[in-house]
Formats: C-alpha cells, structure tokens, sequence
C-alpha cells in the first residue's frame, strides 16, 4: 500500500511510550541522508544534486526529523548510525557534528555502536577527517570506485588516482581504523588486467573492508542517455560475472573474506549496518528520499493506519528538497507499504541468500531446497542454508524456486 505525499504535524508520544526492550522493538540502525555533492557523476541514480545550496537550512531540517522521531520512539539504543549520501564528507564537519549531537540527545548508543560517515576522496583531509572522528564517527566509507584514470573519467568522478591513495591514508592518520573502499567493476573500457590492478591498489591500501559493485545503467542517468545514443555500450554480463570472480579470488586472498556477494571484509570490519539490510531487520531513516523498515507497532506510533496481520512497515521520503525543507515539523513521508508475511519471507530469502552465513529453512522451503543443494547451487548445515558461488550467479532463480 501507498499514498500521496503525507506531511503531518508529529503525533505526540503516548504516555509512558518507550521502547527499551531488546533493541527497541528490533530497531538498531538509523540512516541518515545527506544529498549534496561537488558534481552529479554519470551513472548516479542516488539522491543527490551537485553544489551545496540550502546545506544549512537542511542540516536544520534534518537534525528536526532526528528530534521528531526520537520524541515520538524514545530510548531506542542503537548499534548503528550510517550517515551516506551524495556526499556527506562534502558539507562542514561542524554540520555533521551537529547531526551527531541530535542522534546523541534522541537515542541512546551502545558503548560499540558503528556510526559511519561515507566520503569522497576530494572532500577528505587529514584536518577534516579529524573533525569527524572529534564528531563522533567510527568507520569512514571512502567513494574510491577506481584508480584507473579512464574509468574515473567515465563515471564522472571528481578526483584521481593520488587523491584517493591520499584520503585512504589522511582518514588512517587521522586515527580511524575501520575504513571501507567502494570500487565499481564491468566499466566500459576497464579490461580484466586493469580491474585486477585497482583491486592490488586496493589491497595495497590495507582497508578492513571493500564493496566492488557491478556498474548498472539506470534510466534518466546521463549514463543512461549514452548508452541510448550508442555512445557508450554496457559490458555484456559474462564479462560482469568474471570481473566479479576477479574480485572474489584476489579480496579472499588478502584475507578479506566476502561476506555478501559484494562485500569483503578482515574479520571483525564487516559493515554492521549493511548486516541489518540484509538480515532483513529494522531500521530508522531521516532525510531527502530516505527509506525506513519498522515493526508495525512502531508504525503505528507515527500514526500510519497498518493493518492487523502486517509483518512490518516499510515508509520512505520523497526526493524533493524544497518540499523537504517545507515539510519541517512534520513527518515527510511520502508513501508506505504493510509487508506480509509472505513478503517477509520472500525478502528474508533474497536478502539472506546474498550473505556467506546463508538463512535458516525449515518446512516446505526446507524441502524445496534439495534439489538444489544437488545441483550445487546451495549449501546446507544443519538448518542452515546458502549459495554457492554457482548459486549466487542465479540468485534470483534459486530464491524463486524456494518460495
Ligand atoms: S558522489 Fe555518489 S551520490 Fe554523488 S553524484 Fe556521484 S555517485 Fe551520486
């Protein structure tokens, strides 16, 4: 179910409302979106607008929206906060601080919760990474994407090859220790010899974790209108697959082990709020185009209608910003939908399936799977089941076949 644009004052909170049961009624994470960049690359599908336009009054909505949801869900402890974007490194430190002080006085964090900052090569320094380590942030989650120079050229990437060693190390030197690498393969142009070379860069680098994801080609990108003017040709999906093997063999052995089909991680740096997308749990979202997954009796305390029987809620934000910033003081959702629980379990599969330690089957399912635990799509311990890297090239068929 969805509906229109809802911009409603925030409900106030019912008397003696809290939600300090084990992770606040299963909420751990809250996503915090920030949508400015320094310029819109060519394949970007995100929220995001290029310059730094109204940042203040965002900022000011945003750390609103952080209030208005903690007035209403009070002392959920949480274990993550993942500020991504656009590029929130682009804005002032101090900005990012304020955001954080908003989470600190709504929320209670445990004494490990991760709290993420994801940032771009040209927008980090030494100084600056300092900043936000004093803010508050635990982990930094650098937008590398290549060292090729004609690949960062062809994904419209601000920085170069030097410039994103530098920041590896600037954000090192600035004490961070949990530090992701994003790269993007199956580039038009980048061969396997050059992706293997910016995955021994990488390496080199010595980060605890890298996500390599494939380039796809979404509608309304420039990228987009290339590749419709037949000025750019997407890599045909078997050359995707091998890059993605590359990927796989040279990551695992450096010693980071791929934990999801697109992430790599030294024991211990596994991104722990990526875990709650794909262990299916729930999560906060405020900002510009934000997506949030809550229980149903959350939901309910922001007043959306759930119907009875719905496993959970997912609510997310529209993409404007002028009607963003107007929406300051209410609760900007622009649509919603009650999951089932059929749903749930669909999602559960798909999400779980992606992940090395693989999701639990019993029942039909459990039946379901062994003919393709034969054909050596999964895995199975136990009651626990996976894919295989065979399995994981047709993901999709093997989750349609379980449900
Ligand atoms: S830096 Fe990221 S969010 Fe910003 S335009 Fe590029 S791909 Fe989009």
């Amino acid at each position: 179910m969805s509906t229109a644009f809802l911009a409603r004052p925030w409900p106030a909170a019912a008397p003696g409302s809290s939600h300090s049961e084990p992770g606040g009624g299963g909420v751990r994470a809250l996503y915090l979106h920030v949508p400015f960049c320094e310029r819109r690359c060519e394949y970007c599908d995100f929220v995001s607008m290029a310059g730094r336009e109204r940042e203040a009054d965002y900022v000011a909505a945003l750390r609103a929206e952080v209030r208005g949801l903690a007035n209403r869900l009070p002392r959920l402890a949480l274990a993550s906060v993942f500020v991504g974007g656009g590029t929130p490194s682009f804005i002032e430190p101090q900005r990012l601080a304020g955001v954080l002080d908003e989470v600190r006085a709504g929320f209670s964090l445990t004494p490990d919760c991760e709290v993420t900052l994801e940032a771009n090569p040209s927008s980090t320094s030494e100084e600056r990474a300092r900043e936000w380590r004093e803010a508050g942030f635990t982990r930094v989650s650098l937008g590398i994407q290549s060292f090729e120079p004609a690949t960062l050229q062809f994904l419209g990437r601000v920085h170069d090859d030097v410039r994103a060693q530098e920041a590896v190390a600037e954000v090192r030197q600035a004490g961070f220790t949990r530090i992701s690498c994003d790269l993007i393969y199956a580039v038009p142009g980048l061969d396997d010899r050059a992706w293997q070379s910016v995955l021994e860069r990488v390496i080199a680098l010595g980060p605890g974790h890298v996500s390599a994801y494939e380039l796809t080609v979404e509608a309304g990108t420039p990228l987009h209108a290339r590749v419709r003017r037949g000025l750019a040709s997407p890599v045909d999906p078997d050359a995707a697959l091998r890059q993605h093997r590359i990927a796989t063999l040279s990551l695992e052995a450096a010693g980071l082990h791929q934990y999801e089909v697109s992430n790599f991680a030294r024991p211990g740096q596994e991104c722990r709020h990526n875990l709650v997308y794909w262990r299916r749990g729930h999560y906060l979202a405020a900002g510009l185009g934000a997506h949030a997954h809550l229980p149903a009796d959350l939901a309910r305390l922001l007043e959306l209608p759930v119907p009875e029987g719905a496993e959970s809620v997912r609510y997310w934000h529209g993409r404007s910003l002028p009607a963003y910033l107007a929406s300051r003081g209410t609760l900007p959702i622009e649509g919603w939908e009650a999951i089932t629980p059929a749903q749930a379990e669909a999602e559960r599969l798909l999400l779980g399936l992606r992940l090395a330690e693989g999701v639990t089957l019993d029942g039909d399912p459990a039946a379901r799977a062994v003919p393709l635990v034969h054909a050596g799509l999964l895995w199975r311990r136990d009651q626990s089941y996976g894919t295989t890297a065979r399995g994981q090239e047709v993901l999709n068929e093997v989750v349609r076949r379980l449900t």
